[in-house]
């Protein structure tokens, strides 16, 4: 951290500065230029900058270390892999596109869509059995038995299969069934959720919140990774902006973000991100070209009678469409299609 002091700072000003910082554990650096002093803290604990910009004779504080310590690219610089098993591989030069209903209905659906984007080349299925959902009278999910379905299904055509928890109480449940645990939107920043994340061995999706900056994603991300668990993956699904036309605002700007602050996974969710089926396709693609390490994909085989996000999931026909383009994409920024 910097504290630029005022041109007009006294001695005592400075002082208290200095004697502020070093009670915070900070080796203080002081620069006394012509024009005004500069103190150079160095070491110590994250401090809440405000704290020393509200002090007389300050006039600026500048930080220059990331307040995240085991998610920043420092740590780890040449990137995180995050494996499946040997043939699914996040973060490495192959695009991993995770694709699936928003949620699990029935057997037959799940098996339908199963197949569909097995047939394709998928090797990850997604499928919300807990559902967030905005209105209480809007179908919940089918809780337990969809986690079953979604296994089942799964199971028989040889995919791996992500789904959201909704809270601490279900993640047993979710060791049993899933492979990739996600933590949604509306759950970023529940830091129960996260801590007791951080104790279990297998990958966690962690969706930006729709208002959170990327620092708050990277900062959520930390809490995962300082109990123990360093498999997170990070998910761009939109955030809420003045614009209505699309459901949220994409913000394929984090995809490089992301890459030059941290060393984690970054994939990206269409469909979340548009909320409309033909604008996912090209937001897709566009994902896939700016770097993104995966893809979260809607699919349904009747979108029409969907019980949930039918407007955004794409037909099968469009899925396997959108597909062979990424795979023409994919090698343009040297990777390819898992
Ligand atoms: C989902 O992926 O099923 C979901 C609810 O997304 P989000 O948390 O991004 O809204
Ligand atoms: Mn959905």
């Amino acid at each position: 951290m910097v504290i630029v002091m005022k041109r007009d700072a006294t001695e005592d000003q400075i002082s208290r500065v200095i004697d502020k910082l070093t009670k915070a554990g900070f080796d203080v650096h002081r620069s006394t230029g012509v024009e005004r002093s500069v103190l150079g803290a160095v070491g110590g604990k994250v401090v809440d900058t405000r704290d020393y910009e509200l002090l007389d004779g300050v006039k600026e504080v500048i930080r220059i270390t990331q307040p995240y310590k085991l998610a920043t690219r420092t740590f780890r610089p040449e990137g995180t892999l995050i494996s499946l098993g040997p043939e699914v591989r996040f973060g490495g030069e192959e695009v991993v596109v995770m694709a699936g209903p928003c949620t699990v209905e029935s057997r037959e659906q799940i098996q339908l869509v199963a197949a569909a984007v097995k047939k394709v080349g998928v090797k990850v299925m997604r499928g919300g059995a807990y559902k967030p959902r905005t209105s209480p009278y809007s179908f919940q999910g089918l809780g337990e038995e969809g986690l079953k379905l979604l296994r089942e299904a799964a199971d028989r055509h040889g995919l791996f299969v992500v789904s959201e928890v909704m809270d601490q109480t279900q993640i047993p449940l979710f060791l049993d069934y899933v492979d990739i645990v996600q933590v949604g939107a509306r759950n970023m920043q529940n830091f129960n959720l996260l801590k007791e994340l951080s104790k279990i061995r297998k990958p966690v999706l962690l969706k930006r919140g729709m208002a959170a900056t990327i620092e708050e994603l990277l900062l959520s991300a930390e809490y995962i990774m300082v109990g123990g668990n360093h498999q997170v993956i990070l998910c761009e699904r939109g955030i809420r902006t003045f614009e209505t036309y699309t459901r949220n605002t994409l913000d394929l700007s984090a995809i490089p973000v992301i890459k030059k602050l941290s060393h984690l996974p970054i994939v990206v969710d269409p469909s979340h991100g548009t909320g409309r089926r033909d604008k996912v396709i090209p937001m897709a693609r566009a994902a896939v070209a700016a770097g993104a390490d995966g893809l979260l994909i809607e699919v349904h085989h009747d979108p029409e009678n969907a019980l949930c996000d039918g407007a955004q999931s794409l037909y099968p026909e469009q899925f396997s469409r959108l597909m062979d383009s990424l795979r023409i994409i994919a090698p343009a920024v040297e990777r390819s299609i898992a």
